[in-house]
């Protein structure tokens, strides 16, 4: 009998950094871990994880929660009231990718902005503030993202963020950091973790993303501002118990799965460059991380595209009209890129 294993070697997956599983030895410090109820907050695996989380971003507290989403909008929540507006990119993820949440639990209306990549400037949010006026919402808050998803992984200057923070601080508005890929942004720019809890006022941390974790963001802010937010998190339903077998997960994956992360920017570039020699590549977005958006030539139907790779045991995802996004992560080696390389070689356009 031939083996299986030749004919049909393991997909690989580049639709997100989302598709990791853990480790046998992440699965072994979940299993070790002490726990309790951590709604009594007596889960001694989920305070360490918060603590140090906190610690990294030089904030005081932290709050774990099942995803970035519920992260995210819990911040929102508690940073606004009814009447309240929120300034963010046009394209960011707690705009176009959280359900419409920012209306539905917080009851705030958006300011969507234009940015360049996904990054917006001082002046830019500065025009938007709303100045003060029966007729209009309140501005309450700045959301960034860094990196930036819809971007393609695209990271803030320092200069830029302390240029924004210095203007909020000014205006007496909440700035929120949606940071699912912080870490990616550290390993490229050099940026120190502990310097962000200066600029920020609260932090969204994601430990399902390339740290490899199957659960779990953290919220980081002031002690006060955690407290409130964890009586939001109860409300969402959000209050687990021995989530110290989650917690573990993310413990490792900060000590174990950080400076790897350049590992998958430097494949990331690798399958860029490959793309930029292809006929039906019309444009690829220089990688700055481990996200890669491109577009096909109209001539090339994106689902055709997306379908021969299939065939070849790749998946990828479709991002708007001919546009398609890779990511690299822990589950994809340098074997890995080697084959994406030959079937984007070998594509029939
Ligand atoms: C994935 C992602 C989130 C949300 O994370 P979930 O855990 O999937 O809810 C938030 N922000 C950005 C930028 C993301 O890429």
């Amino acid at each position: 009998m031939t083996t299986t294993a030749a004919a049909n070697p393991p997909i690989i997956d580049l639709r997100s950094d989302t598709v990791t599983r853990p480790t046998p030895a992440m699965l072994a410090a979940m299993q070790a871990a002490p726990v309790g109820d951590d709604v009594y907050e007596e889960d001694p695996t989920m305070r360490a994880l918060e603590e140090a989380a906190a610690a990294r971003f030089g904030l005081a507290a932290g709050l774990f929660c099942p995803s970035g989403t519920m992260t995210n909008q819990i911040a929102i929540k508690a940073h606004t009231e009814p009447l309240s507006e929120v300034i963010c990119e046009q394209t960011a993820h707690v705009y176009l990718w959280e359900v419409g949440g920012i209306a539905f639990h917080s009851g705030a209306s958006v300011a969507l902005l234009p940015g360049q990549r996904g990054r917006l400037t001082a002046a830019q949010i500065e025009a938007a503030i709303r100045p003060e006026n029966v007729h209009y919402p309140t501005t309450r808050l700045v959301c960034l993202e860094n990196t930036h998803n819809r971007g393609g992984g695209s990271c803030y200057a320092w200069d830029d963020l302390q240029q924004i923070a210095t203007l909020t601080k000014r205006e007496g508005l909440a700035l929120h950091l949606d940071g699912a890929r912080i870490f990616n942004a550290l390993v490229v720019t050099g940026q120190r973790s502990e310097d962000y809890g200066q600029l920020f006022d609260s932090i969204s941390v994601c430990f399902s993303k390339g740290l490899g974790a199957p659960v779990g963001s953290v919220l980081l802010g002031s002690a006060a501002f955690i407290r409130k937010c964890r009586r939001i998190r109860k409300v969402m339903g959000g209050g687990m118990r021995q989530a110290g077998y989650l917690a573990a997960a993310g413990i490792y994956a900060l000590e174990n799965n950080i400076e790897r992360l350049a590992d998958d920017h430097r494949r990331a570039a690798q399958l860029a460059d490959m793309l930029q020699q292809q006929a039906y590549v019309a444009e690829v977005l220089a990688p700055e991380t481990n996200l890669i958006m491109f577009r096909l030539h109209d001539y090339v139907p994106a689902a055709d595209f997306l379908a021969y790779l299939e065939q070849q045991g790749i998946r990828a995802s479709s991002f708007g009209p001919q546009w398609i996004r890779f990511v690299t992560h822990l589950d994809v080696d340098d074997a890995g890129v080697e084959r994406v390389q030959q079937a984007l070689a070998a594509a029939p356009y």
